[in-house]
């Protein structure tokens, strides 16, 4: 219940002009991330994620940037993993070293690829688990006590496992990051970031997000906020739903393989069982035809729409050669291992039988 209305949701306050100073001795400005609103929707998915201190932000990549310019400095070293999200990767490549900042890539899954990139000056390590669009799966918790050991931040991009299935803080990771735009707002109608993490961390990365300027708009934090009462919900429907549409597809004939954390023949199905406590609603898989053919089963679904983006209620598809993976060269993305007839599920709350008619028909 909020203390001002006695209501069951919070207040958006729209002023973005405060009498100073408040009670607490502070300037309040939305830019500075203290209007009650942001504040609200902070704390909760700082709670959701077992951490102390959360920022909600304008973008995903608002947070991301945040995070790399007010953590890491001139001179600095950061490992990344090759299969982050494009835009983290593309700013890692192509920006840092601007701000004279290095950096390195990880590919392959084990610890032994993040090890033989580490340099004396190396201060972060960035990666994500499950990654997009292959969902491979790494050990968050080798990586996170290595890097520690270290002295080495460890940054985890929890987008896709979200804090219903996966919670990064609790296996050892520093700062946990989301596409808010996702999974946590749920209904495609919101570009947002989130941050989870210390204090110490968190003054570091605030002190750099109020020069970036990435605010989230007060009614951008209260549809978050309206999105995140759901989550629960929505995540145990989708781990659901895409469980059962990985079973199902991996013994249709016209599939080669089907890419799912929560499968058994999931190369780090125990892993994942291990570290997530349900597998996500997230999906890709291979298709036994040429790329023509793949393009035509996407415009045969009728249920699931062909889109970018993902995380929310209704099932999306796309292949990832056309969408997040569109800037990078064919040879690269086949190197990472993403065909041209790759197809990436983002599975919604659909009933799952109406899904399921639906991919059997366009496959048919
Ligand atoms: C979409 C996405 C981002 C970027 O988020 P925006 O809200 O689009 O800025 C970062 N990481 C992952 C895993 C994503 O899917």
């Amino acid at each position: 219940m909020q203390p001002t209305s006695q209501g069951v949701t919070t207040p958006m306050i729209t002023s973005t002009a405060f009498r100073y100073p408040d009670e607490d001795g502070q300037v309040v400005y939305p830019r500075y991330f203290n209007v009650s609103t942001q504040q609200a929707v902070a704390c909760k998915i700082a709670q959701l994620e077992h951490g102390s201190h959360g920022l909600v932000l304008g973008s995903g990549m608002g947070a991301i940037t945040a995070i790399l310019l007010g953590l890491l400095e001139r001179g600095d070293h950061a490992v990344f993993h090759s299969g982050i999200y494009g835009g983290a990767r593309s700013f890692a490549t192509g920006r840092l070293a601007s701000y004279g900042i290095e950096h390195s890539l990880a590919r392959g899954t084990q610890l032994a690829s993040f090890q033989e990139c580490i340099s004396p000056n190396t201060k972060l390590i960035f990666f994500e688990s499950p990654t997009n669009p292959l969902l491979h799966v790494l050990d968050i918790q080798q990586i996170a006590t290595f890097a520690r050991e270290r002295s080495i931040l460890t940054v985890l991009d929890n987008t896709f496992a979200t804090p219903i299935n996966q919670n990064p803080l609790d296996l050892g990771i520093d700062i946990v990051v989301h596409s808010g735009t996702k999974y946590l707002n749920g209904h495609s109608d919101v570009n947002c970031g989130a941050v989870v993490t210390d204090q110490a961390c968190m003054n570091r990365i605030l002190s750099c997000a109020i020069d970036l300027g990435a605010t989230l708009d007060v009614r951008g934090c209260y549809l978050l906020e309206r999105g995140l009462k759901t989550l629960a919900l929505r995540i145990e429907r989708q781990n659901h739903n895409a469980a059962t549409l990985a079973e199902w597809l991996s013994r249709h004939p016209r599939v080669r393989q089907v890419n799912y954390p929560g499968l058994t023949n999931h190369p780090a199905h125990t892993l994942a069982a291990n570290q997530m406590t349900g597998f996500g609603g997230m999906l890709s898989f291979e298709l036994d035809t040429d790329e023509q053919t793949a393009k035509l089963m996407l415009a045969k679904l009728r249920i699931a729409t062909q889109a970018v983006s993902l995380g929310g209620v209704e099932t999306l598809v796309c292949l990832p050669k056309e969408t997040s993976h569109a800037k990078i060269s064919a040879a690269e993305r086949h190197r990472e291992g993403i065909s041209d007839t790759l197809v990436r599920v983002s599975v919604g709350i659909e009933d799952i039988a109406d899904l399921q008619s639906d991919f059997g028909h366009a496959l048919a």
